[in-house]
Order: C-alpha cells, then structure tokens, then sequence
C-alpha cells in the first residue's frame, strides 16, 4: 500500500509561497503533501533539475465563441485546451457570449455543452453580456450562483458596446451579487471618427488597423469605466491593458483603495505596432484589439506588472485562421476595418513568459508564478484550489524544463488558426509534463486524456 498516488520528486517546487527543494505528494486529485524524502508513491515522477510550478491559470480566451458578426473561433473547446495544456496551462476561463437579443441563459446552457464535450482542462465562464435588459439582469442572481461569477462589457465594438448608463446597470446588478464586471475599454467614437478618416484616404492595409484603434482610445475608456466603477462600488478588471497611460490610470486607481485590476498580455510585452507592417495581407494575423504599442509601453507595461498595478498576465486567445473563415472572410484583402480581432496565444503565454521571467531573469519565476496562475485564480475565485502548490489544492502541476531550447513555429502548436505571431522565436524552458487534478494529461509530448476530461469550475465570488 503506497502512501501517495503520484510522488513528483527532487524538482524545485514554486508554491506560490516561496521555493524549496521540495518532493510533492498527490492522492486522488489533490495536493496530500510537500516536504523533504516522502514515503514511495505508486508512481514516481522525478523531477531532478526541474522547475515543479502550479498549473497556468488563463483568465481571458475566447473558444468556440460566436462573434457578433456570425463568425465562430477557429478553435473548439477541444483544440484551444489541447493548446493551453500543451503550453502548461490549467485552467482557462472563457466566455458565454450573449448578442443581442438572446436569451443569457439558454446561451450559457450552450456553452455549458461545447465544454463539456471537449474541454481537456478545468474551464469556468464570463458572462458576457451585450443586451442588458431586464430578463438578463433578473437572470444574473442564480448564474453567478452557479459558479459564473463574473460579467464581462464592452465599450466598443457597434453590436456589444455598452453606453455608460447601461454600463452602471450591469455594474449595480454585479454590485449587488458581489461579482467583478469585466471590461473591453476603448471609445467607440474615437476608433469609428479615425477608422472612417483613414479608409477614406485609401489607408486600409492592416497596419491602419493600429492608427484606427489608437492609445487615446484607451485611456479615455480606461479613466471613464474607473469613474463608473467607481460610482457603483463594482469591483472591476481592466482587460489588456495595452499602454502606459492606462496602466497608470489603473496604478492611480488601486492607491485611492479602489477595487480596480488590471490584466496584459504577451502581445503587449513582446510586440510592437511596426509588427503589423507585414506585406500585403499578412498584417491581418496581427491585428488585434487594443493593439501593441512602442517599446515604450512594454517597459512601462512590465514596471506596472512589477509594482502590482497589473496583476495577471492572461493570453486573451482569439484564434481566427488566416482564411475565409477568420481573417479573410471579407475576401482575400480586406480594409483593417474588415479584419475579426484576435491572436492566437493560450500555448504560447507560458512559455514566452517562462523565457522572459525566469530563463532571462526578468522578475523571476515566483513573479512568473504570481502573475501567470496564483493572482489569476484568487481574483477570479479560485483561490487556495488553482494557482497555487499547497496541500488541498487541486493537483495541477507542471513540471517545466528549464533548459529546453524551442524555436516558436505554428508547427509546433496545437490550436487551429495555423499561424502564431511568435514565428521563429527562441526560448529557453519549456512545460514537460502537466498533471491535473492528479493525472497526467500532458507527458513525453503527448496528450494522455480524452476531450471531456476537463471539469466545469464553479467559482466563488
Ligand atoms: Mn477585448
Ligand atoms: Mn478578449
């Protein structure tokens, strides 16, 4: 009889409460122990020389997700967790998305059965709302009941923006429940005037696509969701933050005790808007809302994640194919204005964060582990069961080699848009086996369990 189901041995363990040398042991599909020369476990993994981290907890991608436009993310549950997994990811929280007109309930119903068909990691959904009214808001109280906790809204985009009276209804509403109202800040008017400025001077390569949506849009939008947070007491998450300006707007926030966070991404730390300056079409792969800024905004973006006035560092996944049923759905060369936003990135986060963080130094690997998985799940009421090594936690544990040189190739990846805006880059470490609630699903290279394993995660408020 073995003490322990699954004993990972000898690797360096980041709990989330500092780094030992540490053996872990697992029974059932939890955390039993950590300490120094545990009893033999039915299996042994050995993590010599290894780096044994917390499961990546990913806040922000969008899967099997229909657009307001009709169009539908090149990734099922199935593929964009087979992604995440690959990519030492754990848990992802996605969206149920309401248009108008539809019924929020009945929409996260559906979602409810897409993930549960396909998902290979622990999932939870947003509630994203686009049609506030009042049958939506009277179904609020028993989906945040049922483990849907947080609400996200839009300030842009013509078939989800909210206008700021609606905007403080749905606060209230989440207020009134204790749950965190999730936001996309960018002004609508300020992206539409310049978008319509540009196309009529013939400007409509991708590459506009960065002018239209540009820093001034996000600041503003920044600083009025926080006046209306504000006003309604809500606690509030900025999503990808992308400049300076509205770090600091958010930093500002946080010291006048608001509850107000605020989340990048690595298409905002490790590209610029010269990025989109691809030829002739190929600039589509990069366009994504907000879009990247200067070198600038990346120093300021990393000193913001550093003094904790951004705290979670989420992939904000948005696969669209560079074909007719993404990217090029409007026909082989489409205006900026034409091209669905997103980027592929729920494989790539952890990694291109481990290379920065931890094999270059930048923060370290208790930052990387903070910003990546253990703040994402507190905040997102998770805490002390995801994110976290520690005994009674959920059993997810990657065991990263921190050696392991990779070239960054769309090859390599698992989702389905075909392409990743990382082509060709170098990183050093790299997620070797990932365990979930106790089992292996990643190990030698391959996916050990079927789509479905994934469980639904009721989260708190
Ligand atoms: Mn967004
Ligand atoms: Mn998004």
């Amino acid at each position: 009889m073995f003490s322990f189901d699954t004993v990972i041995r000898n690797g360096t363990v980041v709990s989330g409460e500092g780094v030992c040398n540490a053996d872990i042991g697992v029974r059932g599909s939890t955390i039993e122990a950590i300490g120094r020369a545990l009893p033999q476990g039915a299996r042994e993994i050995d993590a010599t020389g290894n780096l044994v981290l917390p499961g990546g907890v990913d806040t922000h991608a969008h899967i099997e997700q229909i657009s307001a436009a009709g169009l539908r993310t090149a990734d099922d549950y199935a593929s964009a967790t087979t992604a995440a997994a690959f990519g030492g990811t754990t848990t992802v929280l996605s969206f149920a998305a309401q248009h108008r007109g539809l019924d929020l309930q009945q929409v996260v119903t559906d979602y409810h059965a897409a993930a549960t068909r396909g998902a290979v990691i622990d999932y939870g959904f947003h509630l994203l709302i686009a049609d506030p009214n009042e049958r939506t808001l009277a179904q609020l109280p028993s989906l945040v009941a049922s483990g849907c906790s947080t609400v996200k809204i839009f300030l842009t985009y013509e078939r989800l923006i909210l206008d700021d009276e609606r905007v403080l209804e749905v606060m209230a509403a989440a207020r009134a429940l204790n749950a965190m109202v999730c936001v996309h800040a960018e002004n609508q008017g300020m992206i539409s005037w310049t978008s319509k400025r540009l196309i009529a001077k013939g400007k409509t390569q991708p590459k506009y696509h960065a002018v239209a949506h540009s820093r001034e849009a996000e600041i503003e939008a920044i600083n009025r969701i926080i006046a209306l947070a504000k006003m309604t007491g809500v606690a509030l998450m900025v999503y990808h933050v992308s400049t300076a300006e509205g770090a600091a707007a958010i930093g500002e926030a946080r010291r006048q005790g608001l509850n107000v966070h605020g989340e990048t991404c690595p298409q905002y730390l490790f590209l610029v808007t010269d990025d989109l300056d691809l030829p002739g079409n190929e600039g589509a792969k990069l366009c994504f809302s907000p879009p990247p800024r200067t070198v600038d905004d990346q120093v300021a973006l990393w000193r913001a994640l550093e003094l904790g006035d951004l705290e979670i560092i989420s992939s904000d996944h948005a696969p669209s194919a560079f074909d007719e049923t993404g990217k090029l759905s409007a026909g082989p060369n489409p205006t900026f204005k034409q091209i669905p936003s997103g980027v592929p990135g729920i494989e790539t986060r952890m990694p291109l964060l481990f290379d920065k963080m931890v094999s270059k130094g930048h923060l370290g690997v208790e930052a990387f582990v903070h910003l990546t998985a253990t703040q994402p799940a507190r905040l997102y009421g998770l805490a002390n069961r995801k994110g976290v090594l520690q005994a009674g936690a959920d059993a997810d544990i990657v065991v990263w080699d921190k050696d392991r040189e990779v070239a960054l190739t769309a090859s390599l990846m698992h989702d389905k848009t075909g392409y990743t805006p990382y082509e060709g880059r170098r990183i050093v470490g790299w997620p070797e086996t990932v365990l979930i609630r106790g089992t292996s699903i990643i190990e030698q290279g391959e996916l050990r369990v079927r789509p479905g394993f994934g469980q639904f995660l009721r989260r708190a408020v």
